[in-house]
C-alpha cells in the first residue's frame, strides 16, 4: 500500500518499485490523502474542479502502474495535518486492504540535501502513515469502533519511506521504469515541460541505479516493524541486494 499526500506523489516516488512488486505478484493499493486541489497557479481556478481533474489523472496513472485501486481521502491540500481523523482514515484503509508493507513519504525529510523544502503535506502524510501503521492498525483498542464494526486489527510488517535523506535499500526498476514515466505523463495538469521533466526523472533513476550497478533504481528507507523469516533478511547495509528486498511485497497475505 502506497500512502501519499497528493496525486502524483506516488508516481514521482516509488511507482517503478510498486510496478515491479505488482509484476512479481503483489497486490497494490494507492491512498491519496488529498486530491491536490491547490496544485495550480491560477487563483481563479475552481479547486473542486482541479481536484476532480487530478483524481482522474491519478486513476489513469495508477492503472499504468498496476494498482488494484485508489482511495482519495479528500483531506485539505496545503493544510493536511497528522491528526486523529486522518489516522483513523488510514487505519481503515490498512485494515481493509491488509498490506504487508506500507510505502510513504519519509516524515523526517524537512530539507533536501541538494536544496529545497519538503512540502508540509508530505511530512504530515508520512507521519500519519507511520502512526497509522504502528501501533494503531494492529491495536484493536485503537478506534475500537473499527474492530467492533468488523475491521480486524492488522500488522503492517515493513515501512518503505520514499524521498528519504537516509535511504538504505535500492530496488532495481529497469524492467518497470518506463511505466513510471508513462504514469508521470498522466499528470498533465502538473507538467509544463514534459521533456525536461522526463530527463530529470531519468537522471535521478540512473544516479540511484549506479549504487547497485543497474540502469535504473529507486531508493527507499526500510524500517522493519516485525521481522519475518519468509521475507529474507532485513538488510540495513549501505547498499543492499535487490533480491532480498523485492520479496518483501510478495508474501501470500497481501498488498504493498
Ligand atoms: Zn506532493
Amino acid at each position: 500500500m502506497v500512502i501519499a499526500a497528493h496525486p502524483d506523489d506516488a508516481d514521482f516516488g516509488p511507482a517503478a518499485t510498486a510496478a515491479r512488486w505488482i509484476d512479481d505478484g503483489a497486490q497494490g493499493w494507492l491512498v491519496c490523502c488529498t486530491s491536490g486541489d491547490q496544485g495550480g497557479e491560477d487563483p481563479d481556478l475552481d479547486p473542486v474542479e482541479l481536484g476532480a481533474v487530478r483524481e482522474r489523472e491519478q486513476r489513469a496513472a495508477a492503472a499504468i502502474v498496476g494498482y488494484a485501486g485508489v482511495t482519495f481521502l479528500h483531506g485539505p491540500d496545503g493544510a493536511l495535518a497528522n491528526d486523529l481523523a486522518l489516522r483513523e482514515h488510514l487505519v481503515r484503509e490498512i485494515r481493509t486492504f491488509r498490506p504487508d508493507a506500507v510505502l510513504a513519504t519519509d516524515p523526517e525529510t524537512l530539507f533536501y540535501p541538494g536544496g529545497g523544502v519538503n512540502h508540509a503535506d508530505h511530512r504530515a502524510a508520512g507521519l500519519a502513515a507511520v502512526d497509522a501503521s504502528y501501533p494503531a492498525a494492529r491495536n484493536p483498542m485503537a478506534f475500537p469502533w473499527l474492530a467492533k464494526g468488523g475491521l480486524d486489527a492488522h500488522r503492517v510488517r515493513r515501512l518503505y519511506l520514499f524521498w528519504s535523506n537516509h535511504p538504505n535499500v535500492w530496488v532495481d526498476v529497469e524492467s518497470t521504469f518506463e511505466r513510471k514515466v508513462d504514469a508521470l505523463r498522466a499528470h498533465a495538469s502538473q507538467i509544463r515541460d514534459v521533456d525536461a521533466l522526463m530527463e530529470r526523472v531519468r537522471a535521478w533513476a540512473a544516479e540511484e541505479g549506479e549504487r547497485i550497478g543497474v540502469a535504473a533504481a529507486e531508493s527507499l528507507r526500510l524500517v522493519v516493524i516485525d521481522d519475518d523469516e519468509d521475507e529474507g533478511p532485513a538488510v540495513h547495509d549501505d547498499v543492499s541486494a535487490v533480491g532480498t528486498i523485492d520479496r518483501a511485497s510478495t508474501g501470500t497475505s497481501g498488498a504493498s
